[in-house]
C-alpha cells in the first residue's frame, strides 16, 4: 500500500531538525522576554474578516494567499496567514491594553498559499513581536537594537543587513498617491499585469513588483520620503539618530513599502543575500492605525515577524551542526523488565537531569550494546545479576577509553552527572 504524504508546502520537522528549532527558539524567547516581551498564543483560525479588514483587501495575502476554511456552520473561517492581526484582536477582547502599554511576543505556524520554492512554504513558522502604546520612536529603535543582539547571539550578524523607510501619516500616503498616479498613468502599458490593477486599487503597493521593467521604472519614481509631513518626518529622523547612537547599521530603503495595508511611518526589513531569492528574514513596521481600524482606542502600535525556517537555513550555512545533545547514558540489561525499569527509575530519581535511555527491546548484549552504540550515549551501564545481586552497576565508556567501572547503584546517577559529556 502506498503511504501517504505530507500536504504540499507543508514540512515535517524531524527529531534530527528539532535540536536546531530548540536552540533557535530559546535563544529568542530568552532575548525577547529580557526586553519584557510576554509570550502570546493566539488559535491558528479566526474570522476571515479580521485578515481582511487589516491587511488590506489588494494586498497579495488577501487576495490570492488565504486559506480559506469550511466547516461546519462556521462560515467564513481562515487559517492565519500572519500574527498581528490575532494579537490584536486577542488584546482587544480582553481589555489589554487599559492602561495601554503592552509587549507580547509569538512563535508559531502560519498559512499561506503561495508557489513552494525554496524558502517559501505553505505552512511556515514566524516568530513576532509586537508593542503597544508608544508613540515615539524610542520604540522603534529599542525593537531593531533587540533583534540586531539576536542575529549577534546567533552569529549571523555579518551576513545581514537592515533597510529601513518611513510610510508617512495617512494624510502624506494619500497625498503621495496623486502624485505617484501622475508618474505612472502615462507608463501603464508598460507595468505587468499584477502592477497595473493596483495602479487603481493601492499604486504604492507597485514598488513591491518583483517584474523587472516595472522595477526599473519605480526607481525613476518620486519618492514617498519626499512627500512626508513635519510629523512622520521628524518621527523618522529622530529614529536614525537613535540608530546613530546605538552603532546599529542601515541603510535607507525609499522603495520598502512593505506587502501590507496597515504600516504607517516606519517600516524595516532584514535581508540577507545567503539565501538566494528569498532573502528577507525578518520584517515589520508601525501599525499605529491598526487598533483603532479593529474597533479599539487609537492607540500606537509597532511589531515585526521572522520567517524560521529561512532563519534556520541561514544558520545552518555558518553553523556546522552541534545542536544535538546526546544522552548521557544508555541501560543495557539482562535482568526481568521489573528490574530493568526499577533501576532506571531510581537512577532518574536520584538524577533529574541525567538522559538516561533504557534499552527495552531486549535481547543479547550485542544487540543491546549496537544500539546503545547508535544512541550516541556517552556511557553504557550494565546489568546482570551480579549487579542486582551487590546493589551495582557497570559503567562502559562508549566513546573513549576510559576503564570499566563499578559503581554503587546509590551512587551512580551522581557519577554520570559529574561525568557529562561535553
Ligand atoms: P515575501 O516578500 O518574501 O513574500 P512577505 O512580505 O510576504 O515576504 P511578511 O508577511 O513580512 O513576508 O512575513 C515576515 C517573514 O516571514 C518574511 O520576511 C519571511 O522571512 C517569512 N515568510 C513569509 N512568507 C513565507 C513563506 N511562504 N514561507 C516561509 N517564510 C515566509
Ligand atoms: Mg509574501
Amino acid at each position: 500500500m502506498k503511504t501517504l504524504q505530507a500536504v504540499r508546502g507543508m514540512h515535517d520537522i524531524l527529531p534530527d531538525d528539532s535540536a536546531a528549532w530548540q536552540w533557535l527558539e530559546s535563544i529568542l524567547k530568552t532575548q525577547f522576554e529580557a526586553y519584557g516581551y510576554e509570550e502570546i498564543r493566539t488559535p491558528l483560525v479566526e474570522q476571515t474578516e479580521l485578515f481582511t479588514k487589516a491587511m488590506g483587501q489588494s494586498t497579495d495575502v488577501i487576495e490570492k494567499e488565504m486559506y480559506a476554511l469550511q466547516a461546519r456552520g462556521d462560515a467564513h473561517l481562515s487559517l492565519r496567514p500572519e500574527g498581528t492581526a490575532g494579537v490584536v484582536r486577542a488584546v482587544l477582547q480582553h481589555g489589554l491594553l487599559n492602561p495601554p502599554g503592552l509587549k507580547a511576543w509569538y512563535c508559531g505556524p502560519m498559512f499561506r498559499y503561495e508557489r513552494p520554492q525554496k524558502g517559501r512554504q505553505r505552512q511556515f513558522y514566524q516568530a513576532g513581536l509586537e508593542a503597544f502604546g508608544i508613540e515615539g520612536p524610542s520604540i522603534d529603535a529599542e525593537l531593531i537594537a533587540l533583534i540586531s543582539r539576536i542575529w549577534r547571539a546567533l552569529g549571523i550578524d555579518r551576513h545581514v543587513v537592515l533597510e529601513i523607510n518611513s510610510l508617512g501619516d495617512r494624510a502624506d500616503r494619500a497625498q503621495y498617491r496623486e502624485t505617484l498616479l501622475d508618474y505612472l498613468t502615462p507608463l501603464r502599458d508598460q507595468l505587468d499585469e499584477d502592477s497595473q490593477r493596483r495602479l487603481d486599487l493601492n499604486p504604492l503597493r507597485i514598488f513591491d513588483s518583483k517584474n523587472a521593467t516595472t522595477q526599473a521604472i519605480m526607481l525613476d519614481a518620486p519618492k514617498l520620503s519626499d512627500a512626508l509631513g513635519p510629523s512622520a518626518r521628524t518621527h523618522f529622523e529622530q529614529l536614525c539618530g537613535c540608530l546613530d547612537a546605538l552603532d546599529i547599521n542601515y541603510t535607507i530603503n525609499p522603495g520598502l513599502v512593505r506587502g501590507l495595508d496597515y504600516y504607517g511611518r516606519t517600516v524595516f526589513e532584514w535581508k540577507t543575500e545567503q539565501l538566494g531569492a528569498q532573502g528577507t528574514i525578518c520584517a515589520g513596521g508601525r501599525y499605529d492605525e491598526l487598533i483603532e481600524m479593529q474597533g479599539g482606542r487609537a492607540t500606537p502600535g509597532i511589531g515585526l515577524a521572522m520567517g524560521m525556517e529561512r532563519l534556520l537555513e541561514l544558520i545552518r550555512d555558518q553553523q556546522q551542526g552541534g545542536f544535538k545533545t546526546s544522552p548521557d547514558a544508555y541501560l543495557v540489561s539482562a535482568l526481568a523488565a521489573e528490574h530493568t525499569l526499577a533501576i532506571a527509575e531510581r537512577l532518574r530519581t536520584d538524577g533529574p537531569a541525567l538522559r538516561l535511555i533504557a534499552d527495552l527491546q531486549g535481547g543479547s548484549f550485542k544487540a543491546q550494546f549496537k544500539r546503545a552504540d547508535r544512541s550516541a550515549a556517552r556511557w553504557a551501564l550494565v546489568l546482570g545479576d551480579d549487579e542486582l545481586e551487590q546493589g551495582t552497576i557497570t559503567v562502559k565508556d562508549l566513546r573513549g577509553n576510559a576503564e570499566q567501572l563499578t559503581l554503587n547503584l546509590n551512587q551512580a546517577a551522581e557519577w554520570l552527572e559529574q561525568n557529562r559529556p561535553g
